[in-house]
């Protein structure tokens, strides 16, 4: 299999924007609108962003934006995330069938019923998850934040995890906390194999290995690193050696490209030896981006009552993580 090899960007010829992007940015202007974008997004989204992170740093932009609409680049959960912590603002994103296989594999229904047999248990939800979970959480975390939020609670309280298996996995090693979790997963980091990164890390000298804590635990175990997207930037910066493989969505290279242009990054690939996207997040076209804001639509609707609801543990969240 052939590696995924992104050279420094420094060596790249810098693109000029498209039509459809320069009529972004002018739609941008006159709708008063503010465009968030989530890492996995595709290059030319990216580019016209007004922010580009990951969960944590999207639901900080979109609390403390001041423009009268937000174009949120990302799938639902993070648009409704967007909504509930705005919710006089038009929040628009430009499929509004882009969900996650998280949030499909948490029914708040089905979380109702399993709390209902612990009762003394706290629920703490990853922000992959439906503002129906939201409501029916006490923290809400994201995977910069996960384990900084688990260490606060105090050690006695059992803790129901939800609804990401691995990132659960992941917690427990660090801290030590006995969890339950619940089984949901990531389709795009469950591809990754931990015998690929391995072979990759020996074609490249020792190339070290950052991985995602949405990955299975063989994955994990081989990387040199585990962590949220942001926190893969700054570990990059830092780390002394000139190129990483990365076990992520293939279009935060995009980021890394920009903001560590003098490194080369390889992408992991997935079981068919392909570049790993998120289907959801390609859902985001330059094109639909441009129709959402010049038609306002879709737009996020949720109703006063949920959005009050699952406002709440948004915001123990952003508390817990100052
Ligand atoms: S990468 Fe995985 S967790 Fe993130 S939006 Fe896509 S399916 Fe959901």
């Amino acid at each position: 299999m052939e590696a995924i090899v992104y050279p420094p960007y420094n060596n790249c010829e810098p693109k000029p924007l498209t039509d459809v992007q320069k009529r972004i940015l002018e739609v941008k202007k006159e709708r008063n609108a503010v465009i968030l974008a989530h890492n996995y997004v595709c290059r030319e989204i990216q580019e016209v962003a007004d922010y580009v992170g990951d969960s944590l740093g999207l639901s900080r932009e979109a609390k403390n934006t001041d423009a009268d609409v937000i174009a949120f680049a990302g799938v639902d959960f993070m648009a409704e995330t967007a909504k509930i912590l705005n919710p006089e603002k038009t929040v628009v994103l430009p499929d509004h069938a882009a969900g996650c296989s998280l949030e499909e594999l948490c029914e708040p229904m089905e979380l109702a019923l399993f709390k209902k047999k612990h009762p003394d248990a706290i629920v703490i939800s990853y922000i992959n998850c439906s503002a129906g979970v939201k409501e029916l959480s006490d923290i809400i975390c994201t995977s910069g934040n996960a384990l900084d939020i688990v260490k606060q609670i105090p050690a006695d309280r059992k803790i129901i995890f939800c609804p990401d298996q691995h990132l659960g996995s992941w917690i427990v090693e660090q801290t030590g906390r006995d969890m339950i979790l619940w089984n949901g997963y990531c389709w795009a980091h469950t591809k990754y194999q931990a015998d690929d990164l391995v072979a990759l890390k020996k074609a490249f000298n020792g190339a070290p290995v950052v991985s995602h804590p949405e990955c299975p635990k063989p994955v994990r175990d081989v990387s040199d690193c585990v962590c949220s997207t942001e926190k893969m930037i700054k570990f990059c910066r830092e780390h002394p050696s000139d190129k990483f493989i990365i076990a992520t969505v293939v279009e935060m290279i995009h980021r890394f490209q920009r903001e560590i242009p003098d490194k080369t990054f390889i992408a992991a690939r997935s079981s068919r030896g392909l570049a790993q996207h998120c289907r959801n997040m390609l859902m985001n076209t330059p094109e639909k981006l441009l129709a959402c804001l010049e038609n306002l639509s879709p737009e996020i609707k949720l109703s006063k009552e949920q959005m009050d609801a699952a406002r709440r543990p948004i915001e123990k969240m952003l508390e817990m993580s100052k």
